[in-house]
């Protein structure tokens, strides 16, 4: 920690402007010998949040000028490493980013590691470690609500509901403590069960913050998504809409998407990592064959699948392939080409999703036990180990009530149960219904606040766990009626997994693999 580091600190691609930050003891040293301002003044002398213009030059090579900067000077412990920090603002061009930053090395700095920067700012007590990860998360957000979240953690939201949890645990161990210390004057009668009275909205609240998980890793990570319908129905186009950009290839031509594409694309708020697959249709040539078969794949594995029928052409055996591929599984039909005339009758629609839905005798039931039990899987992952939730049974039943049903094209816009959205892939329209489909699908509905603090840290939520599952331990202790001292342990186990979300707990090694995945320069 004591010696000064610098990096690029923006991306190394052309652009306006571009920065090198210095930081540590000697940085103002490093800066004065690589720095001409146009006024003359010693840079080490600069006040704190200042910025001065000059020129950058090679002390060795007779002074050339390299660029024309800007330098911010952030003085000691107000800044974000905590460290003296200077940094160059130049042109945004790798060239000379890379001629600045080298000079920069070769006049007192070394090269920053990636992460290191953030590091110092841990390892200088500006910010915790969950703090840290969500500085990461917040460059890697694609997604409103990604964003969202992350930067509400790195406001501290988990950090204050840790510290709460880890103030209100270190009280009883204090107590307990006292009491086992001075029996004399400290009772311990009646104590066991007002402890167990306390720890229940403990666990409470470490199992809600639990809860959020699942949710967290669907906004942290995209919901992974497969577009399927026959060739020429608007999977291309759709992604395309969806990315605002010409990805994939469009073409009147059938069987053009003949590889698999992946886009991280954001709909709305919510991210999607979504999978452009080949048009499936009993297809000839031997390469669009194993287009089709990855397809498939991609399907029995994805979060969601957006089933695309092209309502300009009328239903056929390859729609009745399409609806087979999403029995059973989370999907929304999408009725594409709303722009034109729609070719076929909704209800003739409905009636091939009823047919094909109910081809297995084992139907409804076999259906609806595989959706509740994909309902908990795909909501939450792991936090079906924690509690069955009523609202998932909720859920399950309201789709097994509209199967029964066999009810057409509802108000509600569904199809026996599956969420239908009409949209034109090329007028880009319907795609807010789409969110909105999804939204209800995978969220519970209050991440829209953006208040509620959500874990989408895994190396949090086992934290957690493992923390709840000492409280757990602590109750048991007491009605096994076992001396305090056995409360302690576990509690203290309590305090020691919370304790390594926000940094405190931690050995070296797992601090420079959390930072080590960071970006260069940050
Ligand atoms: P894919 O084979 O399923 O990927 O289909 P494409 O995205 O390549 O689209 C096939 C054709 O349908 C192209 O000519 C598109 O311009 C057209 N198309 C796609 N979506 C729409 C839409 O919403 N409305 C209309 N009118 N045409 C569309």
């Amino acid at each position: 920690m004591n010696d000064t580091i610098a990096a690029i600190a923006s991306g190394i691609t052309a652009s306006g402007i571009g920065i090198i930050r210095i930081s540590g003891p000697e940085a103002f040293a490093v800066l004065k010998r690589i720095f001409r301002p146009k006024k003359a003044a010693d840079p080490t002398k600069y006040r704190a949040n200042t910025i001065h213009y000059g020129f950058i030059a090679d002390p060795e090579h007779e002074e050339e000028i390299i660029d024309e900067c800007l330098v911010m000077i952030m003085r000691a412990p107000h800044t974000f490493t905590t460290e003296d920090t200077a940094e160059i603002n130049c042109h945004g061009g790798p060239y000379v980013m890379k001629r600045i930053l080298g000079l920069a090395l070769k006049n007192g700095a070394r090269p920053a590691e990636p992460g290191e920067f953030t590091k110092r700012a841990f390892l200088g007590g500006r910010i915790d470690l969950s703090e840290a990860e969500a500085v990461m998360d917040v460059i890697s957000a694609r997604s409103g609500d990604a964003l969202k979240s992350s930067v509400l953690q790195l406001s501290g939201s988990v950090r204050r509901k840790i510290d709460h949890l880890r103030e209100s645990i270190m009280n009883e161990l204090a107590y307990i403590e006292a009491a086992l210390d001075d029996p004399e004057h400290m009772d311990l009668t009646g104590y066991p069960e007002l402890l167990e009275e306390r720890l229940c909205p403990l666990e409470e609240e470490m199992r809600t913050l639990m809860s959020t998980f699942g949710e967290g890793r669907i906004i942290r990570e995209g919901i992974m998504t497969v577009i399927v319908g026959k060739p020429n129905a608007g999977k291309s186009s759709l992604l395309n809409a969806m990315t605002g950009e010409d990805r994939a290839i469009v073409t009147d031509i059938e069987g053009t998407t003949r590889d698999i594409l992946e886009e991280q694309v954001a709909v709305g708020g919510i991210s999607l990592r979504v999978i452009d697959t080949a048009g499936i249709r009993n297809a000839e040539n031997e390469i669009e064959q194993i287009g089709i078969g990855r397809a498939r794949k991609y399907a029995e594995h994805a979060d969601l699948i957006l089933a695309l029928f092209d309502t300009a052409r009328a239903l056929d055996e390859n729609d009745r392939e399409i609806i087979r591929l999403i029995k059973d599984r989370k999907a929304i039909i999408l009725l594409n080409k709303a722009d034109l005339e729609s070719a076929f009758d909704e209800n003739d629609l409905a009636e091939l999703i009823r047919e094909e839905l109910s081809q297995k005798e084992s139907f409804p039931e076999e259906l609806s036990t595989k959706a509740f039990r994909e309902g908990l899987t795909l909501k939450t992952g792991i936090q079906e180990a924690l509690s069955e939730k009523a609202d998932m049974q909720g859920d399950s039943f309201e789709r097994n009530a509209s199967l029964n049903t066999g009810s057409e094209t509802d108000e509600s816009n569904n199809i026996v149960g599956i969420p239908v959205v009409r949209i034109s892939a090329r007028e880009m329209t319907g795609l807010t219904d789409l969110e909105n489909a999804i939204r209800s699908m995978f969220f519970s509905g209050n991440l829209n606040a953006g208040e509620e603090t959500i874990i989408t840290n895994a190396r949090h939520f086992d934290a957690l766990r493992r923390a709840c599952g000492s409280l757990s331990l602590v109750k048991q202790s007491i009605r096994d009626g076992l001396p305090e001292d056995f409360y302690s342990i576990d509690l203290m186990d309590a305090y020691r997994s919370l304790s390594e979300i926000v940094g405190e707990e931690v050995d070296e090694d797992l601090v420079n693999t959390i930072f080590s995945k960071f970006c260069m320069g940050k």
